[in-house]
Formats: structure tokens, sequence, C-alpha cells
């Protein structure tokens, strides 16, 4: 028995095992369109299908449902691959293309036309819409709905042959013009394209509509269970009566769930591929996307976004899941499983006047706190350090635990150090906040036992690397992008702050690229996945310590 929780899709294939329906198989697919990179609505998908197939013991395919030439890309392709590997998914020998199945839906397609299911139809497509009819009205049949079983072959093997130009004539199911449901009002099967097909080539100029391709390329690869997501409810029909149709070598059933919409972000490929062509993110990579690849380059770890997909659920209605949820499940997975480091953003240098200035000295370190399985480090502590410009205050306010004149601080792991004066350029910005430090504090404590309130996280000057460090905000000021105006007008503009001038341990240029860490009280981080080098490290913030957003 799965030890996942339960849902209404679960509920409808035990139900079907404990009937014996396809000889106890459960097949499921994913099919994406190569029209774009995966996004967080995807790995809900992926993580349902392939989970369905993993805890019931069958398959789940991978299918490009590539049957939109002009639209799609190997680039697309091969991302998809990347991204459903990265999320921990194998389809193992089943990796299919609609298109594939081309010559096959053709044949159907011949069938359909040979049982007067299917007429070709010579309206323009204004004169289609305008005999759909509309919701409150009936539709109009189409002068061509009574064209003969072979005048329709002859015209069909005329499309394939070249010999019209596109929009002239269209493959159209013969269903009822009358039906309440407008996908029943004799839908379009296939149309002429004189477009190249990333995987056909030129092979076709006629390719089939999504309704038609779809369920039957479910059937010819025997899914059991075909599910997606709430908008294609309304498709349902149409799915079952092709297949109902049809001699079929098996027959599939749709099922839907409530499509993920997370705030402050979109999901819809249309709208990303929006965002990367005008240039208001790097690519469809960029740290601040949505997309698979953005959050794994952002430092996400599989594991959370899988985690995600879990705790949200599926049901049947539609809501808005807050972007803290997908946050808190990347937090709880890094606070277990990230390393801790040292990095000091905005420095500000300490001078420590009463430590010798050829001195150095090696403090080993914890790399977790909880974890003792994770090791130690040694880090370098000398007289010159850097901290955090933030955490020295000149005139601080009251409860102001950090450094200011006169007050002692703990540099963590190290030494206890009291502020004596501060050096100012002429600007009158701080040069340098000049300390001194106890020697009997090695470690960080007092022999004494008096009491330290502060702690900072800091970084010796002569053992660290500089470092740029990219801190990433939401890229939409409002909930719903898109709702009340259009989402390219609601872009958050400080999304992206990078900066140049960090101070991080030595010891993390040689991380590896996306090797994730918690840098002391600043939040979670990963060697960027394309631009880190050990001469050159940048890390990406993935997610601050604590939700900053929350109200
Ligand atoms: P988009 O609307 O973003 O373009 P799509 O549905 O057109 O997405 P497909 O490539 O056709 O993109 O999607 C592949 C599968 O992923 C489909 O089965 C679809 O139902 C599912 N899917 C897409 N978006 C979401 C989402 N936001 N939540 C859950 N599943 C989704
Ligand atoms: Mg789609
Ligand atoms: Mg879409």
């Amino acid at each position: 028995t799965p030890s996942t929780p339960s849902n209404f899709l679960r509920a409808i294939i035990e139900e079907d095992l404990k009937n014996g329906k396809n000889d106890g198989r459960v097949y499921t697919r994913f099919p994406p369109e190569p029209n774009g990179f995966l996004h967080i609505g995807h790995a809900k998908s992926i993580c349902l299908n392939f989970g369905l197939a993993r805890d019931y013991g069958g398959r789940c395919h991978l299918r490009f449902d590539d049957t939109n030439p002009g639209k799609e890309d190997p680039v697309y392709v091969n991302s998809i691959k990347e991204d459903v590997q990265w999320l921990g998914f194998d389809w193992g020998e089943h990796l299919y293309h609609a298109s594939d199945y081309f010559e096959r839906l053709y044949a159907f397609a011949v069938e359909l036309i040979t049982k007067g299911k299917a007429y070709v139809c010579s309206l323009s497509a204004e004169d289609m819409r305008l005999y759909r009819g509309t919701l409150t009205e009936a539709g109009t049949n189409s002068p061509y709905r009574d064209r003969s079983v072979e005048e329709n072959l002859d015209l069909f093997a005329r499309m394939r042959a070249r010999e019209f130009p596109e929009g002239t004539h269209i493959l159209r199911a013969k269903i009822d013009m009358a039906s309440p449901n407008m996908n029943m009002r004799d839908p379009a099967l296939y149309r002429i394209l004189h477009q190249e097909h990333q995987n056909t080539g030129n092979a076709w100029c006629i390719y089939p509509m999504y309704d038609f391709a779809h369920g039957l390329s479910d059937s010819l690869e025997h899914i059991t269970h075909s599910i997606c997501t709430l908008e294609f409810a309304d498709h349902k029909p149409l799915y079952d009566w092709i297949l109902d149709q049809l001699d079929v070598p098996s027959r599939p059933r749709q099922y839907e769930f409530n499509r993920l919409n997370i705030n402050y972000t979109v999901t819809s490929k249309r709208k990303l591929k929006t965002l990367v062509e005008n240039d208001v993110v790097g690519g469809w990579n960029d740290p601040r996307m949505p997309t698979i690849s953005g959050l794994r380059r952002r430092g996400f770890p599989p594991a959370a976004l899988r985690d995600f997909c879990e705790r949200i659920g599926v049901s049947r209605s539609d809501s808005c899941v807050d972007m803290g949820v997908l946050e808190n499940c990347v937090r709880e997975n890094l606070d277990a499983a990230a390393p801790r480091a040292m990095a000091v953003l905005r420095p500000v240098k300490l001078i420590i006047e009463n430590y010798p200035e050829d001195k150095e000295e090696f403090f080993e370190l914890a790399n977790h706190p909880k974890n003792p399985e994770m090791g130690s480090r040694k880090v370098g502590f000398s007289r010159e350090i850097f901290i955090e410009a933030e955490d020295f205050m000149e005139n601080p306010p009251g409860k102001y635990f950090r450094l200011s004149p006169g007050r002692e601080v703990r540099l963590r792991g190290a030494y206890l150090v009291t502020c004596q004066d501060v050096l100012k350029k002429s600007d009158g910005t701080i040069k340098a906040v000049i300390c001194t430090y106890d020697p009997e504090s090695r470690g960080g404590d007092a022999p004494d036992g008096r009491k330290v309130k502060g702690t900072l996280h800091w970084v010796s000057a002569r053992h660290c690397a500089q470092a740029e460090v990219r801190l990433y905000d939401r890229l939409f000021t409002v909930e719903s992008p898109g709702k009340e105006a259009d989402f390219l007008t609601q872009i958050n503009a400080s999304s992206l702050e990078v900066l140049t001038d960090c101070k991080v341990e030595k010891s993390l240029t040689q991380a590896s690229p996306e090797a994730r860490f918690q840098f002391e009280r600043q939040g979670f981080f990963c060697a960027d996945r394309h631009d880190h080098e050990p001469d050159r490290p940048v890390f990406n913030r993935t997610v601050t310590l604590r939700d900053s957003w929350a109200k």
C-alpha cells in the first residue's frame, strides 16, 4: 500500500484495481508540448503522474505532445527531459512523441471518414466561426457536411498531398452543431500547415488537432489513466467520442485535477515566454522564474519541490497557493541538508588593534549545528576582519545588540571583541571599526562567564575571497499578475540586487556549481550553476532564513 496521502485520483485507481480493470495496469503519461520550458505547475503534474505509476507498480510515459509545428523547438525538448530527470523521475524506455504517430493518426482519420463520422469542410475560418453559433445559440450545419465518403477521402488525401494552401480545407468530426458543449460542434481534427516540424521535418503538411491526437496517442500507448487539468473537462466528451467511434487498441479514461497557481508569479508558458522575449528576465532559467530550471538555478532542491507538490495535493477545485508554502518546503529541506558557512555581503573592515599583525590562527567550525556527520572546516582568523556593515552602528537605538562604540560582541566561534573607535573617510563614511579582543575568549566565550548578547558572522581579510552575490525578490508586485492590469506593468523593479564586493570564506571558492549553503544569518545560497568559478565565485540567494513576507 502506498505511503503517500490519498486523493480522489488514488481512490479511482484503487477502485479500478479492485475491479480488475485494465488487467491491473496503471499507465499514466506526462504530455508536455515542447513550446517552452516547464514550470512549477508542470512539476505538480510530473509528481502526480510519475508518483501514481511508482506507487501502483505501473509506468509513466514522457510524451512530447508535438502537434504544433512552428512553436516547437528541440531546445525545449532537451530542457524538458533534463527537468524531469532533475526532479527525480525516470521514464525508462517510455519516451514518445505524438508526432511518431502521425501515420497512424492519419489512418484513424481515414477510418472516421469511412464511417461517415468526419468530413472535409471548406468554409473560411471566418465562416466557420459564424456557423459555430454561440453559447446561447445553436450552430448551423456546414454546407460541406454532407459530402460523400468518397469525396471526403479524396479531398483528405489531396490535403496530405500538398495540393491545397493553408486555410482552404479542414477535416472536422461530424457530431452535433446544436450541442450545448461547443467542443462537440463538429470540431476540427486536422488542419493544413505548410510548416516544417521539429521531429518529422517536411514529411507532413497536415497536422492533427490536440483533441484528436491526444486520446488516440493515449490509446496507442495503452495509457489507462489520462490525467489533465480542469480546463479539459469540457473536452472529455470529445475525448470519449473519438475513442468510441474507432477501432482502438485500448480504451483510456481522462480525469481532471486542479492546476497549480502560485501568487506573485505566473504559471503559463505563454506569459513566461513573454518575460523572456521582452528581456524582463535573463532567460527561461533566470532564478526569478517559476520554471523548473529557474528554481533549480535559484538553489531549490528537487526534494523540496516534490515535497511541495505532495503537500498541496490534488483536488477538483482551483485555488492559489501562497509562494511562502513553496519557500517553506525549501527552508525545511535546506535547514537539514545545507552546510553552514560565513559570507559578508556588505563588508566593513574591523581591525583588532591588540592582535599581532603577523599572526594567524584557524578555528575548527562545525558545518552543521545539529549534524556532526557533516563534519567541520578550518576557518582562518587574523587582525583584519570583515563584518556586515549593518552589524555596526555608531549611534545605536536601544535594544541593538550588535557592535557599537564601547560594546562587546562575539565573533562567531572566534573571540569576543569590543569596539574602541571608528575610522572615517573624508566623506564621513566608515573606513574601519577599531576593536580590541579578549585573548582569553578563544572559541567565543569569556572565561569569567560574562554575558555577551550579539554574535556576528565574519571573515578574515587574509583568508577570504571576493564574491558576487545575487539577491532575489518576487518578480511581481501584486498577488495575481495580469488580473487587474497587463502583467508586464506589474513587474517588481527591484527583484534582482547584485552585490559584487562580498567577502566569503576561502573554502567557498571550491564549491561545485549548484552546491547549497546556509550563509549564517543571511539565508540559503547556492553556487550559480553557470557563472560560478573558483576565481570568480558567484552565489545566488535561494531563500532568506525567515519568511519576510509573512503577515
Ligand atoms: P501552459 O498553460 O503553461 O502553457 P500547458 O498545459 O499548455 O501549460 P503542456 O505542455 O501542454 O502545457 O502541459 C503538460 C502537462 O502539464 C499537461 O498535462 C498539463 O495539464 C500540465 N500542466 C500545465 N500547467 C499546469 C499547472 N499549472 N498545474 C498543473 N498541471 C499543469
Ligand atoms: Mg497543452
Ligand atoms: Mg497552454
